[in-house]
């Protein structure tokens, strides 16, 4: 644990000073994706301080989370003198950045898989300064949410794309690819907005059931009905990131809005936008499709963090930014 918490600080302290790479605007560069790792009410705890290094004096974050959904994790640790700190979160077997400014005020943004079994399970904190460390667990309850079933009659076409197992690997490569690198910082309002006007058809998490019997996975996204030729826009300001067609998801647009957080828009009959353009949150993207693995136009709206796909839903409601 320690070793990887140590290459993930240089790697992050390294990526930091490549600039050589990224997009051509006044935009940071973007960085390696860490691998991927929850609200209701919320904890503040309090510690007695014993040393002079540094110490967690508040700490808030949900004393339970439901899986598919993203919690936000703050706090504040004292420190002597002048320091540059960084920081990093390991929760569910992986690991993710820790904002933490020069007042000490530390944050970080997670979301917990859909599919993720209940329980109790340690987050970790760690901090890392000029010769000081903080270390600290605590333990965060994941509960389960009931989700709904969808049951989806395929056609030959979609029975083949399913049974197609170079379509399904050539989906998780493209994926993985637009999921490897991020703009370091969260541009943009917080809020996010609903990409396009349309009812909701199938929810976020929703376990897919084939005509079969047989299982799919949960649904990655939200998806919204919607005639072809529908405009579709970006839920928030970001860069564009991905351009192209997936055997599942079909005609596709994906969105960098920064801090590990990817918008992506599916099914799409056609694209307006091109690879790097930096949009603004309202902006046209495209257009509703029928593309993929589809069985009628329709929008499928994804939001990943970190690569996880959590409820995008949430982020219509809910402020997950540093504040
Ligand atoms: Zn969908």
């Amino acid at each position: 644990m320690r070793v990887s918490a140590v290459i993930f600080v240089l790697f992050f302290v390294m990526s930091g000073l490549d600039q050589s790479k990224g997009h051509q605007s006044d935009i940071e560069p973007r960085l390696p994706m860490v691998e991927p790792p929850l609200e209701t009410t919320t904890q503040i705890s309090e510690v007695s301080v014993q040393s002079a290094g540094p110490a967690i004096v508040t700490l808030s974050l949900p004393t339970y989370i439901y899986s598919g959904e993203t919690f936000h994790l703050k706090g504040e640790m004292i420190f002597e003198g002048p320091n540059i700190f960084i920081g990093s979160i390991e929760f569910l077997d992986t690991i993710s950045p820790l904002h933490v400014d020069e007042n000490g005020i530390f944050e970080a943004t997670l979301g917990i898989p859909v599919g993720h079994k209940s329980g109790e399970y340690e987050i970790q904190i760690l901090v890392y300064g000029l010769g000081q460390k903080l270390f600290r667990t605590e333990l965060v309850e994941v509960r389960t949410k009931p989700r709904t079933e969808d049951y989806i009659h395929r056609t030959e076409h979609m029975k083949a794309i399913t049974s197609d197992s170079s379509s399904l690997n050539r989906e998780l490569e493209i994926r993985h690819e637009y999921n490897r690198e991020y703009l370091p910082v969260r541009i943009g309002p917080g809020q996010f907005i609903l990409p396009v006007f349309g009812p909701i058809s199938t929810q976020f998490g929703e376990r897919r059931v084939y005509e079969d019997g047989s299982y799919g996975n949960h649904h990655s996204g939200v998806d919204f009905a919607a005639k072809e030729g529908t405009s579709v826009i970006s839920s928030s300001q970001g860069v564009v990131t991905y351009i192209g067609n997936l055997p599942i998801r079909g005609d596709s647009v994906v969105i960098d809005h920064g801090g590990g957080v990817l918008s992506g828009y599916h099914h799409l009959s056609e694209t307006l936008v091109s690879l790097g353009q930096e949009i603004m949150q309202g902006q046209e993207i495209g257009e509703v499709g029928n593309t993929g693995f589809s069985t009628g136009p329709h929008l499928h709206w994804e939001i990943l963090l970190f690569g996880v796909p959590i409820d995008p839903i949430q982020w219509t409601t809910d402020l997950f930014v540093r504040q």
